[in-house]
């Protein structure tokens, strides 16, 4: 059966065939609706408002196809871990198309969970229900906080069970992404010498992504990669979150951020936190993200050798000059991200503006003081230039150093402390997904209760504004609360 309630516009489809494989969703004894994002819904253009319940269980599990739908799996490689796979791709997913919004945007809209395809390998194609619940919380919590990421249209039980390390609902997840190529994408025809796919796949990228490119178009691209994740990563960690398996087949060219795996927002500072069961060595602790960044686009440059000139060793120094730019550019991003969630928003640089953050981030983790919340209670030190109040903080030598010389320095800015205080609440949130609640929406979706997923969801859309009747999801955990580790849990 298939019903036209959105247009498709597929273009992956029509690369050649080494691109994808086509695949048909698994036949689940009982799809019921957990959740459907009406507002992202109407966003993308879709005619799907009057559905019942019944009708998007069956579109978002792959029951009953689309118009227009040609389900596929996409093939991808990548490093996990710095070990290089040549073949990963979508074990557990598909994508069901494209579509262009209203505003002329493409997006793809992705199922995870579906069943099997080509690149499974030994996995079952499915997902649990706890991974759906995470990626739904999380994705559209990074989305209204404003960081650039994939989205969360839809989840929906299966009613079959799945076998984890013990017997749990099965669910799949609508992911919606400005397209689904990673790093990994790259590294798979790379990795098998396509050089024609290679071509193909830039060709495709620059034209879906990055139209504006500049004479060569290897590194243009390259450069607009490199700014995009630049940016997506500094964002990351001004907020104090930890993707937790940044490996290549996990960062998209768009720069958005994909794949909610074992990622947490951190609750307490501490710059080398890990969450993951699987990150043994702190590869993907919160400190590194910058340096691991770098190493995931220097393997992107690896790709784009053949085709960043024909002479291998000048195409190899053009790649390098661009990648020499990353550490600064990160270092600078993320200084001014850092300097406006302390309110220098005047724009002007200033020497010891590095000092000045690095001593405020050392006193939360000396003090092991929460990320989010302590820098939202610093606007209660702005009540008066001259007269601080500072009873909210632990009044140490670090505390009054940073202090002193943080006041002093927005003076030296001359803004009203009203506007400073405004735009400080305006990028440091006061409610972020803290994982001990998204682990309560987990444990309580598993018995059928949504409550704490709606509640969060709810919150969420609001990350910068105080909500009096939701106000509980603002706290840090007790200490039985907390959550110390993260699994993939896939
Ligand atoms: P991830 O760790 O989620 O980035 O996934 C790494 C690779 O494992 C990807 O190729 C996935 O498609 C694959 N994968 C993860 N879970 C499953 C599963 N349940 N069945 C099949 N493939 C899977
Ligand atoms: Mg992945």
């Amino acid at each position: 059966m298939e019903i036209e309630y959105m247009t498709f516009d597929n273009t992956y489809h029509k690369l050649p065939d080494r691109f994808y494989k086509e695949v048909t969703a698994e036949r689940f004894s009982k799809p019921e609706l957990l959740a459907f994002n009406e507002n992202l819904s109407d966003d993308l253009g879709l005619n799907l408002g009057s559905q019942s319940d019944i009708e998007l269980a069956n579109f978002f599990s792959g029951q009953t196809l689309l118009k227009g739908s040609h389900p596929i799996a996409l093939p991808y490689a990548g490093h996990q871990f710095g070990h290089f796979v040549p073949q990963l791709g979508d074990g557990r997913a598909m994508l069901l198309g494209e579509i262009v919004n209203p505003d002329s945007k493409r997006f793809d809209i992705q199922l995870k969970g579906s069943g099997q395809t080509f690149f499974s390998r030994n996995g079952d194609g499915k997902s649990a229900i706890g991974p759906v619940i995470r990626e739904y919380i999380l994705s559209e919590a990074m989305y209204h906080l404003g960081v650039p990421t994939t989205r969360a249209l839809a989840a929906v039980a299966t009613g079959d069970l799945v076998y984890r390390e013990e017997t749990v609902p099965g669910a799949v997840f609508t992911r919606i992404a400005s397209s689904h190529i990673r790093i990994g994408t790259f590294q798979y025809f790379a990795a098998k010498d396509d050089l024609d796919g290679l071509k193909t796949l830039l060709d495709y990228s620059i034209q879906r992504h990055y139209p504006e490119s500049g004479t060569n178009p290897a590194i243009s691209f390259l450069q607009k990669v490199i700014q995009a994740q630049v940016s997506l990563v500094s964002n990351w960690m001004s907020l104090g979150f930890i993707h937790g398996v940044m490996n290549t087949d996990n960062m998209s060219i768009s720069g958005e951020t994909i794949d909610y795996g074992p990622c947490a927002f951190m609750d307490q500072f501490n710059a080398h936190q890990v969450y993951s069961f699987i990150d043994r060595d702190g590869r993907y602790s919160y400190m590194n993200q910058g340096p691991i960044l770098q190493w995931n686009l220097s393997r992107l440059a690896d790709c784009l050798i053949p085709l960043a000139h024909s002479d291998k060793k000048k195409a190899i120094e053009m790649l390098n000059s661009e990648l020499a730019t990353i550490s600064d550019l990160f270092r600078n991003e993320w200084i001014e991200r850092m300097k406006r969630k302390l309110g220098l928003v005047s724009g002007q640089a200033h020497e010891n503006d590095e000092k000045l953050i690095t001593s405020w981030l050392d006193y939360l983790e000396k003090e092991e003081l929460d990320f989010t919340l302590s820098f939202r209670k610093l606007e209660n030190l702005l009540v008066d230039n001259d007269n601080p109040s500072d009873s909210s903080f632990k009044q140490t030598t670090e505390f009054d150093t940073f202090k002193t010389a943080w006041t002093n320095r927005l003076k030296d800015q001359d803004l009203e402390l009203a506007i400073v205080k405004e735009k400080m609440n305006g990028v440091n949130p006061i409610y972020i997904p803290r994982n001990h609640q998204v682990e309560r929406a987990i444990q309580q979706a598993i018995v059928g209760d949504l409550s704490v997923f709606n509640e969060m969801n709810q919150v969420l859309k609001n990350p910068y504004v105080y909500q009096p009747n939701l106000d509980f999801y603002r706290v840090t955990p007790l200490p039985e609360e907390e959550v110390t580790t993260t699994f993939c849990g896939t």
